[in-house]
């Protein structure tokens, strides 16, 4: 019997209403033939709710202790989902993290997937049940609770789906699917039908909160179709899978804003081999996740070398810029964590020309200054003013047409 995965977001359990609705789709799938796993998040805001109940306690608090505490939020979804799926008359068992030994590295709060069991998963279905899991949390050898970052419920599903050869993850969530970009900022942009790997991939690293980047690690690497689709309309969502030669066509296919992210800038580094490896070194070893890096040669001696980090990952990164500041002889270290990143994404771009003209005339139109450019085959990146980002974002997707469907515009 084919397997299916469906993954359940925060909205889509907040309330006993929104469990019920989310099993009918549950057993709609059951109907149909499928053994079904579901992947539940905690319920409406708990995830920040609980973060602010620990934030009230302490300002910086222990990494595993949060851990701890943040994967409660999911273990109360599960078990009352399996008890809506009883009351329904559907057997079903909710399984945390730890049960299913989903097993992770130990970077609390932002933990990478090793392994999973698929026995228990197995058993049970064959069993006739519906298995319920827990997202977002799995144990490290230590038998210590992990989490792999906010949003980390669709890697959750998604990682299961690849291990158990789920013919498709479903994503149900409070959209009805990929938008060319966060319709709550920019309300006119336009639903995909499909969009591949890639460029989902650098759209959700580029803060597109709608899918967990890592998600989409897994469903490329695993060939996971996984389908983005809204928990209370029954329309067709998105569907992210290869990428298909019509998708070339398309150049801009997507834009983001991330917030909360922190600039350093090592000012006057001395300019000789090593230099930057020691300090990417530091910063791998407080396990701070680096997004991108510029380094430009200023004098036959000295260098500057920016990078940027997301912004809670910023007193680890001071501390370790500190610690070896003498050794790489920079001359004065200057922080930000007032900017923002808008970017635009398209596997189209890798041939056309022009499109880092058009996005920089939209800024400026828009009068944004840009602090900072970087680009990838299918992306640029500007960092700006965090309080001028979303106008920045409205200025690139007028400018990009990402209110119609890309067959809808003119270039
Ligand atoms: P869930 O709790 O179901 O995981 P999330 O809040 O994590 O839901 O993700 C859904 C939200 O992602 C949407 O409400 C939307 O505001 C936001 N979002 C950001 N970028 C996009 C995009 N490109 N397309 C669709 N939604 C997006
Ligand atoms: N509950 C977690 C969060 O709010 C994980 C998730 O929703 O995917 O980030
Ligand atoms: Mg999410």
């Amino acid at each position: 019997m084919a397997i299916i995965v469906q993954k359940f977001g925060g909205t889509s359990v907040a309330d006993a209403e929104k469990i019920r609705r989310a099993t009918e789709r549950v057993i709609d799938a059951v109907k149909k033939g499928y053994h079904v796993v579901v992947v539940a998040s905690a319920r409406g805001k708990q995830t920040d709710q609980l973060v602010a109940d620990a934030l009230e306690l302490n300002p910086d608090p222990p990494k595993r202790e949060m851990d701890q505490l943040l994967s409660t939020g999911e273990q109360q979804s599960v078990s009352l989902f399996a008890m809506a799926l009883d009351a329904a008359g559907y057997a079903a068992i909710s399984l945390t993290g730890g049960q299913i030994r989903m097993l992770t590295d130990s970077a609390h709060t932002k933990a990478r997937i090793i392994s999973v069991d698929a026995d228990r998963i197995h058993k049970q279905l064959e069993k006739g049940k519906i298995v319920i899991i827990a997202g977002f949390q799995g144990i490290n050898e230590e038998e210590d609770i992990t989490t792999l970052g906010r949003g980390g419920s669709d890697t959750t599903a998604v990682a299961l789906a690849a291990v158990l050869g789920a013919e498709q993850c479903e994503i149900y969530t409070d959209v009805d699917g990929v938008y060319t970009t966060d319709p709550r900022i920019y309300p006119n942009a336009a639903k995909m039908q499909q969009i591949s790997y890639d460029e989902m991939l650098e759209l959700a690293s580029l803060g597109a909160g709608v899918m967990h980047s890592r998600a989409i690690e897994f469903g490329k690497k695993y060939d996971v179709k996984i389908h983005v689709r809204s928990s209370s309309e029954e329309t067709e969502g998105t569907i992210i899978t290869h990428e298909v030669p019509q998708m070339e066509g398309v150049v801009v296919s997507g834009a983001t804003i991330q917030k909360d992210l922190a600039k350093l800038s090592l000012v006057g580094v001395g300019n000789k081999p090593g230099n930057a490896a020691r300090v990417f070194a530091q910063m791998a070893n407080a396990k701070v996740v680096v997004n991108d890096i510029m380094q430009t040669e200023v004098s036959p001696d000295k260098a500057n070398l920016s990078f940027t980090i997301s912004a809670s990952d910023l007193k680890a990164a001071r501390e370790a810029v500190e610690k070896i500041g003498k050794d790489i002889e920079c001359d004065s270290v200057f922080i930000r964590d007032d900017i923002a990143e808008v970017s635009v994404v398209g596997v189209g771009m890798r041939n056309h020309y022009g499109v880092a003209e058009a996005m920089f005339t939209a800024l400026a139109k828009a009068q944004v200054n840009i602090d900072s450019i970087t680009t990838s085959e299918i992306r640029i990146s500007c960092i700006v003013d965090e309080d001028q980002a979303e106008k920045a974002l409205k200025a690139v997707c007028d400018a990009f047409e990402l209110d119609r469907p890309a067959r809808h515009r003119a270039k």
